[in-house]
């Protein structure tokens, strides 16, 4: 009998056994050969799956929040504006990060479960000279995905940096950085990438390492500062030892054997597979007549669903029971809703199957709930979509 459940969260999430291996070897030693090959590859693949020509990578031990506060940083100085396109929870963030260095932040954001359009987020960057524009890719609090492309278009036209939070989403959502115009993309490695947490992801286009360069003050952390990393990394690439902290060696190794597989399986089918598996989960919810946070399927997230729980149904006792089925789901984020929904991810190495077993504890939860509803309605939704019906 299996003793752990289907772990069905936005993050952490089910890690191929592959990956889970390279993670239990011994640790190596970080300036040694066998390790510089595999920073140097995993740098290159990094650029890779965020579809980069140009982009500088950078692998740092830390986790996603690492990674938006790099971004920061290295790119604000005190009194630079910036405009936050605000989806929710992981958007306040990252205005809080770029105000912690000075910024001077504006937002625009919509009601949970919506975004702003791209006429609101222009009309606010005629307002001001701003540095740069932050935005979720898919805000894990709401399950909205933003207009990525259409918004990097913006930043082009009004020439600002675009930073794209991208933890849950690069490597399930399209994600094309070098064509579409986006300055820097970060991510976590719990996410898409597939990996165990602990590794904070980001890749800076030139146009925002020359914005780094041009700064005049100093960068206001130390461990985050490229002037620290940027030589790390370059070395690495050019297959060279340096040192300036101790990388998480294992997790690296971890990482680059993830970035192969996410490559061998392609970025357009990856995000296919992504989008083919929403569908389904998102049907088979709907067949049960629950809602769904995100305001319509149009701006609803591939990586997760966030259905509202029926009324009547306790959270608490519904995810208790969810777990007791066997697969572990998430409760609501989002203050201003949070005990009204529940979040399932389908992130990763996510299957089909893995979407049928969340259907069937969903189900399970809600009978125990005392919920009505057709026994396997959601399972036959999901496996229609599956057939293209
Ligand atoms: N941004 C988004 C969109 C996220 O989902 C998360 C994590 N759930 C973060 C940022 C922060 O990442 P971490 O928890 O790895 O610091």
């Amino acid at each position: 009998m299996k003793h752990r459940n289907l772990l069905m969260i936005p993050g952490p999430v089910e890690v191929d056994p592959e990956v889970l291996a390279a993670l239990g070897m011994p640790p190596v030693s970080h300036v040694g050969a066998d390790f510089i090959e595999v920073f140097g590859s995993a740098l290159e693949q990094l650029r890779q799956v965020f579809l980069s020509t140009d982009g500088q990578p950078f692998i740092l031990a830390g986790s996603g929040t690492l990674a938006m506060d790099s971004a920061a940083a290295n790119l604000i100085q005190p009194g630079d504006a910036a405009l936050v396109v605000n989806t929710g929870y992981f958007s306040d963030r990252f205005a809080a990060i770029l105000q912690r260095y000075g910024a001077q932040v504006t937002q625009v954001g919509a009601p949970p479960g919506d975004r702003p359009s791209l006429e609101q987020v222009e009309a606010a960057l005629q307002g001001a000279a701003f540095k740069c524009m932050t935005v979720t890719q898919v805000d894990t609090s709401t399950g909205v995905l933003a207009d990525v492309q259409g918004l990097a278009g913006l930043a082009r036209r009004y020439d600002v940096l675009l930073i794209v939070d991208g933890v849950c989403s690069v490597g399930g959502e399209a994600l094309n950085m070098s064509e579409w115009g986006v300055d820097v993309a970060l991510t976590a490695s719990q996410k898409a990438i597939g990996c165990p947490p602990g590794l904070a992801l980001l890749v800076a286009s030139p146009r925002a390492v020359a914005a780094f360069r041009a700064r005049q003050l100093p960068v206001q952390s130390y461990y985050a500062d490229w002037n620290n990393w940027l030589p790390i990394m370059q070395s690495y690439e050019a297959r060279k030892p340096a040192y300036f902290a101790t990388p998480a060696v294992n997790l690296v190794a971890a990482l680059n054997v993830s970035l192969k597989q996410i490559l061998q399986e392609g970025m357009a089918a990856r995000v296919a597979r992504h989008a083919a598996l929403s569908r389904a989960c998102k049907a088979g919810i709907a067949a049960l007549g629950l809602k769904q946070l995100p305001a319509s399927s149009e701006i609803a997230a591939h990586t997760m669903t966030a259905p509202f729980y029926p009324a009547g149904v306790s959270g608490a006792e519904f995810l208790a029971q969810a777990a007791q089925a066997g697969v572990l789901l998430a409760g609501g984020l989002h203050p201003a809703l949070r005990t009204q929904y529940f979040r399932i991810g389908h992130i990763g190495a996510v299957t089909r199957a893995d979407i049928l077993a969340t259907l069937a504890a969903v189900e399970s939860a809600l009978a125990a709930g005392g919920y009505p509803f057709d026994p396997g309605v959601s399972l036959s939704a999901a496996q229609r979509v599956g057939r293209g019906q």
